[in-house]
């Protein structure tokens, strides 16, 4: 791996991150604590998202606005989203309430952010 320059999203701070070396041993510069350090690591080998979207709720014209209840691959974002897509959440929804169970198996649910009646 050559060098890659990341900024930490993990605080307001925004510091400025380098990894570089190899696979095996990987070396962060630029974080200030050590959430930034396991956050490039992260970002280098494994990149993890929280998903957030909307989705259609049957016989509604307002899209219910939901989110994964955590991180998931990076990579199926997509394949998650239309997912999501396929799917019509059922009124009335109470923000928290789980839509999607597991999705993709990543062991995330997605859930609503708001309520609908
Ligand atoms: S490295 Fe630490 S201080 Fe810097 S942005 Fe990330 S979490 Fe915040």
């Amino acid at each position: 791996m050559e060098k890659q320059e990341l900024i930490c999203i993990m605080c307001p701070r925004s510091c400025r991150l380098t990894v570089s070396g190899s696979d095996g041993s990987l070396a962060v510069e630029g974080n200030m604590c050590p959430r930034g350090h396991e956050y490039a690591l992260s970002e280098a080998v494994h990149p993890m998202r929280i998903l957030t979207g909307i989705m259609r709720v049957e016989g509604i014209k307002e899209p219910l606005s939901i989110k994964t209840t955590k991180m998931i691959p990076k990579e199926l974002l997509l394949r998650a989203m239309d997912e999501i897509h396929k799917v019509k959440a059922k009124a009335p929804v109470k923000a928290g309430d789980i839509i999607i169970s597991d999705i993709l198996g990543t062991g995330a649910d997605v859930v609503a952010t708001k309520s609908i009646k």
